[in-house]
């Protein structure tokens, strides 16, 4: 569980050992691209704040937390988009003592939609912080958020995880470990994407398909059948440049003999077809061509196009810096 592993994680104990210890600041933004991960740090921390012992999981105070019923934990913008009159709310409940514990909190999600007028009405708690009242907002990025609001809050960087950790996680929720294994390599370590990959039809046959591809097609005359297989839709394209950039890094670090982990998996063989005639310079040089051709998404430009210009760009990249 994420929770799980965001409690045995650096990023969540020193929060909590700063709260035990009686530090507790009037406002927290915690920022990471995964909302997952960002939703879960939200609700622990919450936890953490208002429980007697810190967080402990268990106890009655921890339990009406992770239900959501408990009276001093006010949770604003999650579903329904905060307005100007429930911050206004949030500003005149933070005056209030608590119910249960001589703390509030207010835990306001996606941080970076809310409006410039929401923000400004928040800044009167932050910049004279009613006792006990403590602001947690969780935010994908901090742009959207007005400096004023920025230079109050106390700033915490979510965890990144390893695609390992991502790949054990999608499996202990149940997703098929082929799948899960490469949701998890297209995620970049993040839950959110992975869980969205992991829904997806068809996902690691496409994976399968790439990578013989760019096993199968040693020079210009083993790129037609590919072109016009069909396989380049505008629909797949973008996987498809995901799949041959995660399997070109490998091939990258195969040829490079750099000390980093693989991100492909049990594919030592097929790796070693595609890295055959591949320097490392040439494995870079593909890599590069092959995320630049993502430009040509955007301004639709044919996706059979698209597919043969990388064929032709990794061929190109592989015999141009071939090593002598
Ligand atoms: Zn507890």
């Amino acid at each position: 569980m994420i929770e799980a592993r965001l409690k045995d994680n650096v990023v969540y104990r020193s929060f909590a050992a700063e709260v035990a210890a009686g530090r507790v600041a009037n406002a927290y933004l915690f920022v990471g691209e995964d909302s997952v991960t960002g939703d879960a740090m939200a609700a622990l921390s919450a936890e953490c704040i208002l429980c007697p012992r810190s967080g402990c999981g268990t106890c009655s105070v921890c339990r009406a937390v992770e239900s959501g019923s408990h009276p001093d934990l006010h949770i604003y913008n999650r579903e329904k988009k905060m307005t100007v009159a429930d911050a206004e709310n949030l500003v005149s409940e933070a005056q209030k003592s608590g119910w249960q514990s001589s703390r509030r909190v207010f835990s306001i999600y996606n941080a970076e939609r809310l409006t410039p007028e929401v923000q400004n009405k928040l800044l009167k708690v932050m910049e004279e912080p009613p006792e006990g009242a403590v602001i947690l907002m969780s935010a994908k990025h901090e742009n959207g958020l007005l400096p004023t609001v920025r230079s109050r809050v106390k700033l915490i960087r979510l965890p990144i995880w390893s695609v390992g950790d991502v790949e054990e996680e999608l499996k202990s929720r149940g997703v098929p470990a082929r799948v899960a294994e490469v949701a998890a390599r297209l995620s970049g370590g993040s839950f959110a994407l992975a869980s969205a990959y992991a829904e997806e039809e068809g996902l690691e046959e496409e994976y399968d398909e790439v990578f013989s591809m760019l096993r199968d097609v040693k020079n210009t005359r083993d790129m037609a059948p590919y072109v016009y297989s069909g396989m380049f839709t505008s629909e797949r394209i973008p996987r498809i440049l995901d799949f041959a950039e995660i399997i070109l890094r490998d091939v990258l670090v195969k040829t490079s003999g750099a000390e980093v982990a693989k991100y492909t998996y049990n594919r030592d063989y097929d790796l070693g077809e595609i890295a055959k005639g591949f320097s490392a310079g040439g494995a870079a040089m593909a890599l590069l061509r092959v995320n630049a051709l993502r430009a040509l998404v955007e301004v639709n430009i044919s996706a059979e196009t698209i597919g043969e210009k990388m064929l032709f760009d990794i061929l190109e990249a592989k015999y141009k810096w071939r090593q002598s």
